[in-house]
């Protein structure tokens, strides 16, 4: 990608080596997952918002089981607060940046504001206004804060362990969070919920992958216009991003883990669908073209 165009965003929080829990001003609730006997209503909580996040079945990390539970090293870091210059956050800020560019742009020609959502860098585990995470989960957008959550180190582990590498396979993953931040300022990441609950396993999957597959359009759409507007895509760069789809589709993970694929309990979409949708916002940078709600079959 060539990102040299691309205004780093100042909505970045660096929270890493801080630890979960702290930091968190005005005494947001802490509610861990896991503990003693079980993992507590707060747990569920935070599960159940999870279940919009990336590639992540809540039903793998109750179980215990699952190939996208990822063990890691404790990892101890010393920085706090600021944001640190690396390469990588450098890449992220400006990838964020030009989606709060690009974002901004279209809903303005919709007569509408665009306030861009918060991007929490974080190690090991972060507390959020959906309860505390660990970077096992993934990344994950949590809308009542309005904040994109990730753990860097995710990364490496999309490139070691599901063979999705280049920076825009990881553009990719940034952009579909802040897909689920346009879907919550439009009001549907609130609907979707409220359906979500009252509607019976299945039903309630085929809304999450509905609702995941709109983030993987949006992303694509957020490629397209920054690439007509600032020319950030080089030759590879759409292939990586198709095999980051691919690579994170429900059937392909369940592979993984159990050695089948069970369409029903899928919740962010089949690799062929992920690769279909983001391809259709990346062909067309519409993001009326990305009406999964509506479409039928998807
Ligand atoms: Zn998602």
């Amino acid at each position: 990608m060539r990102l040299g165009r691309e205004r780093p965003s100042q909505n970045i929080e660096d929270r890493r080596g801080m630890g979960g829990g702290f930091g968190m001003p005005g005494g947001g609730m802490r509610i861990p997952i896991g503990g003693r006997g079980g993992i507590g209503i707060g747990g569920i909580i935070v599960l159940l918002l999870l279940w919009l996040v990336f590639g992540i079945n809540p039903l793998e990390l109750l179980s215990g089981g699952g190939g996208v539970q990822i063990p890691r090293q404790t990892q101890t870091q010393t920085r706090t607060g600021e944001v640190a210059n690396d390469q990588t956050t450098d890449f992220v800020a400006r990838v964020l940046g030009s989606t709060e560019r690009v974002w901004a742009e279209k809903f303005q020609a919709m007569g509408r504001r665009y306030d861009p959502p918060t991007l929490v860098l974080f190690s090991g585990a972060v507390q959020s206004a959906c309860g505390m995470a660990q970077a096992a989960m993934g990344p994950f957008y949590c809308p009542p804060d309005q904040k994109v959550y990730i753990d860097l180190s995710f990364f490496e582990e999309m490139a070691s362990r599901f063979g999705a590498s280049g920076d825009f396979a990881q553009a990719y993953v940034v952009a579909h969070e802040v897909g689920h931040h346009v879907q919550n300022l439009f009001g549907t990441a609130d609907k979707v919920t409220q359906a979500r609950m009252q509607a019976p396993e299945t039903e309630a999957n085929d809304l999450s992958v509905r609702m995941e597959l709109q983030a993987d359009c949006y992303a694509g759409v957020w490629a397209k216009s920054a690439d007509d507007s600032a020319q950030i895509l080089e030759a590879g760069d759409i292939e990586e991003g198709l095999n980051a789809a691919t690579a994170i589709g429900d059937d392909r993970l369940q592979k993984r883990s159990q050695g089948y694929a069970v369409p029903e309990s899928f919740t962010h979409g089949s690799s062929e669908q992920r690769v279909r949708w983001f391809k259709r916002g990346l062909d067309t940078g519409d993001m009326n073209q990305c009406e999964t709600f509506k479409a039928q079959p998807l």
